[in-house]
Order: C-alpha cells, then structure tokens, then sequence
C-alpha cells in the first residue's frame, strides 16, 4: 500500500502481507519492493473495480514459492 502526502508525495509503501514500512527516501523506494495493480473487468465478480497491493521482497519470496510454475525471470536490458 502506498502512502501520499497533501503534495502527492510518495512516503510511505506498507507491504500489505506483513505490514512492515518499507524505507522511502526522496520519493523513492530504496530496497525491494513488488507492486501489482488489476483492474477487474465485466467477466469478473468485482466488475470496475482497481485493486492494488505493494509487497516487501521477502513476502514475495514466500508467496511465490507456492506457485505449482515459477515465475518467468528474464534480465533487464538497458536502454540506451
Ligand atoms: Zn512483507
């Protein structure tokens, strides 16, 4: 979950499995975070609504080990 000041600034992200605050600085994360936004759709049960979540790097860790396929890891590439 992140957190807004008056200003719209980013201070904080809370990692919504464990609740822990996660450090921002200058309006930007400095460790690991995973951030995940859906916006249901009309096949759905929760048609229009946006649902997001923001999780610390070792919740992600524990949710995906449960996952039967891992998760597709490819490198970054840099733009130049
Ligand atoms: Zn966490």
């Amino acid at each position: 979950m992140k957190a807004y000041n008056e200003n719209r600034e980013l201070v904080a992200i809370i990692c919504n499995q464990c609740g822990r605050v996660m450090t921002v600085q200058d309006d930007m994360v400095k460790e690991g975070v995973f951030s995940a936004a859906c916006t249901w759709g009309y096949f759905s049960e929760k048609d229009g609504e946006i649902h997001s979540l923001d999780l610390c790097e070792e919740c992600y860790d524990e949710f995906i080990k449960q996952f039967k396929i891992p998760v597709t890891v490819t490198a970054q590439t840099e733009m130049v």
